[in-house]
């Protein structure tokens, strides 16, 4: 079977991986947000303009925080959207708005009732009021851990340290809701702002319950082969048990190795249709990559998936693709140039050594001259790069980055400078 039959059969069906409308989800998260503006006509019920925002703050925070936890979630945008990258990055955005009015609200209730600084950590159990007050306090005190740790001090704290801080703003979620349910004075007053915060406060319940069953219901996968390639990287084939997965190219899954361990995501190599036989090469890194190689053969992974929309403007072919890979970042564009039998596609591969780059022969036989391994370690130079295509290519292409923080950072800052602008720039980072 030649390469191009095995790309027709392997992709007879077309995947949808369209990216995240922003737009759309611009007018939903607006829209969302009208019924806790409904109260701005009616400070005076709330004891004037201080309380009355003081209180509106509160419930925009709410609902932010809650589009925060959908987006964040990703079983459950991805019933809406395989597009990860851009729910993440909404997710974050939406964050930092969350937290202006999360941090007004008790601001503004502090000045209202003309307290000091030691009115927004004061802790009392006493009394029902007090009690919802406390449990506001406790989210705000949360908040500031989520934050703080998402933000100035990202750069302090390792990758594990931030995802755990993360599991919080579940906790916190409930507290918002709560808290607000039972103090609200708009929601007090106001049955249809009730019944919109008891519709919050139950999706906010059924995503967080979604996440928790999630790995339960995830497709069970049973490890069929392990091969060792080069010093520091392991070639996995995995079966599917039951349900197979159908990850298009440069799409990826999320694979656990037990049902209560953490799951990481793992870009597809290889899907094959008859069997759903699935291919990740995988970088040695931290602890999972080393519990995934002591696995045997015949063991059961949880995958879930398949997501992401990375490559999704290069399958669509209309454009010369230019791909950039740091090293392992290789992985999601296998399958791509696979696919684009026809060609068009130009890769710089950043490796230490041209001879044992991983994929490196068969994506020399693939792509002949325009397999480029550059060298790895070192800042990517964008500009022999684009003189390599030719100025006039590289002005119409498309341009892929992809590999761990540091390298996709680099090459894109290089690319930039370079005048190739945002618009053609697509970056996969192996680190959310
Ligand atoms: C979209 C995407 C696709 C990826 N595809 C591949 C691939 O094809 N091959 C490959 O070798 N690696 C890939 N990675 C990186 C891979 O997920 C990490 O190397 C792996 O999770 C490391 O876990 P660890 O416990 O072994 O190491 P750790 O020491 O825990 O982590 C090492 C680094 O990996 C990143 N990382 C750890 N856990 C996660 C997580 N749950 N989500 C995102 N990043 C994490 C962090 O940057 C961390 O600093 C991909 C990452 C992303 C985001």
């Amino acid at each position: 079977m030649t390469v191009q039959d095995d790309v027709a059969r392997r992709h007879r069906a077309p995947v949808a991986l369209r990216p995240l409308n922003r737009g759309f989800t611009a007018v939903l998260v607006g829209a969302s947000l009208l019924p806790a503006l409904v109260p701005l006509t009616l400070l005076d019920e709330a004891g004037g303009p201080v309380p009355g925002l003081a209180n509106i703050a509160g419930l925009v925070g709410g609902v932010l925080i809650w589009w925060q936890a959908v987006l964040g979630i990703r079983q459950v945008s991805a019933l809406f959207t395989p597009d990860r990258g851009g729910a993440v990055a909404l997710h974050a955005w939406l964050g930092s708005a969350g937290a202006f009015f999360v941090l007004l609200h008790p601001l503004m209730e502090m000045i209202a009732d003309r307290h000091g600084l030691a009115y927004l950590v004061r802790i009392d159990f006493t009394w029902v009021e007090s009690t919802y007050t406390s449990l506001g306090r406790i989210a705000f005190l949360m908040f500031c851990a989520l934050w703080l740790v998402s933000t100035l001090a990202r750069a302090a704290v390792r990758y594990r340290t931030w995802h755990y801080v993360h599991y919080l703003s579940y906790p916190l979620g409930a507290l918002v809701f709560v808290h607000a349910y039972g103090q609200g004075t708009f929601i007090l007053d106001l049955w249809w702002l009730r019944a919109y915060w008891l519709a919050l406060g139950a999706t906010f319940a059924a995503a967080c319950g979604w996440r928790l069953a999630a790995p339960l219901l995830a497709p069970r996968y049973e490890l069929t082969g392990a091969a060792r390639e080069g010093a520091s990287a392991t070639v996995y084939a995995i079966r599917p048990r039951g349900r197979a997965l159908r990850p298009g190219p440069g799409q990826f899954c999320h694979l656990r190795t037990r049902l209560l361990s953490r799951a990481h995501p793992l870009s597809v190599v290889r899907t094959d249709p008859d069997s759903g036989e699935l291919l990740f090469a995988v970088r040695d890194a931290g602890p999972f990559t080393a519990e995934f190689r002591r696995l045997a053969p015949g063991a059961t992974l949880y995958v879930d998936g398949p997501h992401g929309t990375f490559t999704h403007e290069a399958l669509r072919g209309a454009r010369p693709v230019v791909l950039v890979a740091g090293g392992i970042g290789v992985t999601p564009f296998v399958e791509l140039v696979r696919s684009r039998p026809e060609g068009g596609a130009v890769l710089f591969h950043a490796v230490r050594s041209p001879a044992t780059a991983l994929f490196g022969a068969e994506l020399r036989e693939l792509l002949g001259p325009d397999y480029v391994p550059v060298p790895g370690g070192v800042p990517f130079d964008a500009r022999a790069a684009l003189d390599r295509l030719g100025r006039g290519t590289a002005r119409r292409a498309l341009f892929f980055v992809c590999g761990g923080p540091g390298f996709t950072a680099d090459a894109v800052a290089a690319l930039r400078a370079e005048g190739v602008e945002d618009r053609r720039l697509h970056v996969e980072r192996f680190e959310w």
